[in-house]
């Protein structure tokens, strides 16, 4: 069976502390062993890098970014390999692969542009022959800690950025699906980013723990489930580093009355299925406004639910595929039980699906559940499958009170013809990125992404401008040249002008 291992001053290294099997979640079958790294390898990667940062930082940002253009041209070229790891570890379907990397790339675009976005300010004469600039010093060495659900786009908004920023980097993705992160790191080597830069160790807890207390570690940014992401973020703080650490999420759409319910029904049946839900961005809970929105919603819903195809990433006629893991399979419809044991209403029920082929995959279907209550379990926690809920409501103002009270604030759509409406919603709203009759608004590489409340531990959000924040540092330089004409003698008094 393929060892998947780490990558450690541009070579691969098969160091291991233990093995882990990674599965195709199609087929049910363990199709690799991934190599845990052992803390020794670890700290010796960060030493590594700690090394290769000293020439790294002083390369021209010009120079950085002409590596992130032959990358990007790399990670075209080996589009349909990247997208077939995806898919044997994820179980994502080919053309959600392909939209993944495609998002992924552009945040690679993005910094191609380094030359301008890390251009300083200056003010000449701030005091009689002294000027001042600031500048965006590199941090060092940073570390990023990455899902399962993103296994290429969500390492691609952090490294591009960080790298072109002067740092070097350690990867550390997920464990379940680790394949396409260590085959796109591996192309930066052949884009000509010199060995060091970027590393890649694999592991779980111990890892991670591992970069949060090393102390040439100077950053982490991390992307996963809220627990682990708060506890990521007090940790890294803790031992001084600076952190961002986006967490999980439960996103609503408001369907208002004047809502054009076929286009709502569209965009939610991609929102809410695709990807088999496992998208932080994924719409999973529908607030009708009035019973009659939600009983023409709930008609096209249900009519057009039942022509979905759910299977494996390899035919591209399928929707969705299935769940990462059979105990997360078993975890998506334990809530579904729990939301029937607490009186909703099951109108389109995926427990059972079964599909052609792949007895043992992990597969859920597509799942609507009618009357649910923001006390039932099933709608406080987030599920992560292909499961929409319908919150019945009768005015848009009881809508909004219950997105902001939910605990996270990651994204939400409103369904409206209402301009004004619209409007008040985005304005208003306690959450981190809306959408007004756009399902899934995932901010442009040019723009940041980021949630509020407890989907977000910090205080700049991922990849954009505030990666540029996120992964530099400030450093305000004042400077004169004394000659016999601006000679001064000593003063104790506060200079002033
Ligand atoms: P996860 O929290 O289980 O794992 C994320 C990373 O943390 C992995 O690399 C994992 O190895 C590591 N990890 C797991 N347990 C750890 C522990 N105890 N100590 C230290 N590190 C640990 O998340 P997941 O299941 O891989 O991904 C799904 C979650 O990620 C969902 O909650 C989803 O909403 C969230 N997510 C959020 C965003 C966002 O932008 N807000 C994007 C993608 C996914």
């Amino acid at each position: 069976m393929n060892r998947v291992g780490h990558l450690i001053n541009g070579e691969l290294s098969y160091d291991e502390a233990g093995r882990q099997a990674v599965y195709n979640p199609a087929t049910g079958e363990a199709i690799r062993e991934l190599l845990l790294a052992p803390e020794q390898t670890v700290n010796n990667a960060v030493a590594v890098a700690k090394e290769a940062f000293k020439g790294w930082r002083n390369q021209p940002a010009i120079k950085r970014a002409r590596i992130m253009f032959e990358y990007k041209r790399l990670l075209e070229a080996n589009r349909d390999k990247i997208c077939a790891l995806i898919g044997e570890e994820h179980g994502k379907i080919g053309h959600d692969a392909a939209g993944e990397l495609q998002r992924g790339i552009e945040n690679v675009e993005y910094a191609c542009s380094a030359a301008e976005l890390l251009k300083g300010e200056y003010s000449k004469n701030v005091g009689p022959s002294i000027d001042s600039w600031s500048e965006h010093q590199p941090l060092g060495v940073v570390a990023g800690i990455t899902p399962f659900n993103f296994p290429a786009m969500v390492p691609l908004w952090m490294f591009p950025m960080a790298l072109v920023c002067g740092n070097c980097f350690i990867l550390k993705p997920s464990e379940r699906d680790p394949s396409a992160a260590l085959f796109i790191a591996q192309l930066l080597k052949e884009a000509g980013l010199p060995d060091g830069v970027m590393q890649v160790v694999q592991g779980g807890k111990s890892v991670v723990d591992t970069l949060l207390t090393n102390s040439d570690v100077e950053a982490v940014s991390f992307v996963g489930s809220t627990p682990i992401a708060r506890y990521i973020y007090s940790k890294a703080t803790e031992n001084g580093k600076r952190c961002q650490a986006l967490g999980g999420a439960k996103n609503h759409a408001i369907v208002m009355p004047d809502a054009d319910i076929d286009n709502a029904t569209n965009q939610l049946l991609g929102a809410a299925f695709g990807s088999s839900g496992e998208r932080c961005m994924a719409l999973s809970v529908a607030v009708t406004v009035g019973d009659d929105a939600a009983d023409k919603l709930i008609d096209s819903l249900t009519t057009k639910m039942a022509s979905l195809k759910v299977g494996a990433y390899s035919d591209n006629s399928n929707d969705y595929g299935p769940l990462i893991s059979r105990e997360h399979q078993m975890k998506v419809k334990d809530y579904i039980d729990s939301a029937e044991q607490d009186g909703a209403n099951v109108l389109v029920d995926g427990r059972q699906v079964s599909v052609e082929g792949y007895p043992e995959g992990f597969f859920v279907g597509a799942t609507l559940i009618d009357c649910v209550t923001t006390s039932m379990q099933s709608y406080q926690e987030e599920i992560f499958g292909p499961v929409l809920q319908i919150v019945r409501v009768t005015t848009m103002e009881e809508a909004m009170a219950i997105i902001d009270a939910h605990q996270y604030g990651n994204g939400t759509c409103i369904f409206t013809r209402d301009g004004e409406a619209a409007r008040y919603f985005s304005d208003h709203i306690r959450v981190g990125m809306v959408g007004i009759n756009v399902p899934l608004p995932v901010p442009v590489a040019y723009h940041s992404f980021g949630g509020w409340k407890q989907s977000l531990f910090g205080d700049l959000h991922a990849y954009g401008p505030d990666a540029v924040k996120f992964y530099t540092r400030r450093k305000t330089i004042t400077q004169r040249w004394p000659s016999a004409s601006v000679r001064e003698g000593t003063s104790f008094s506060m200079p002033t002008l």
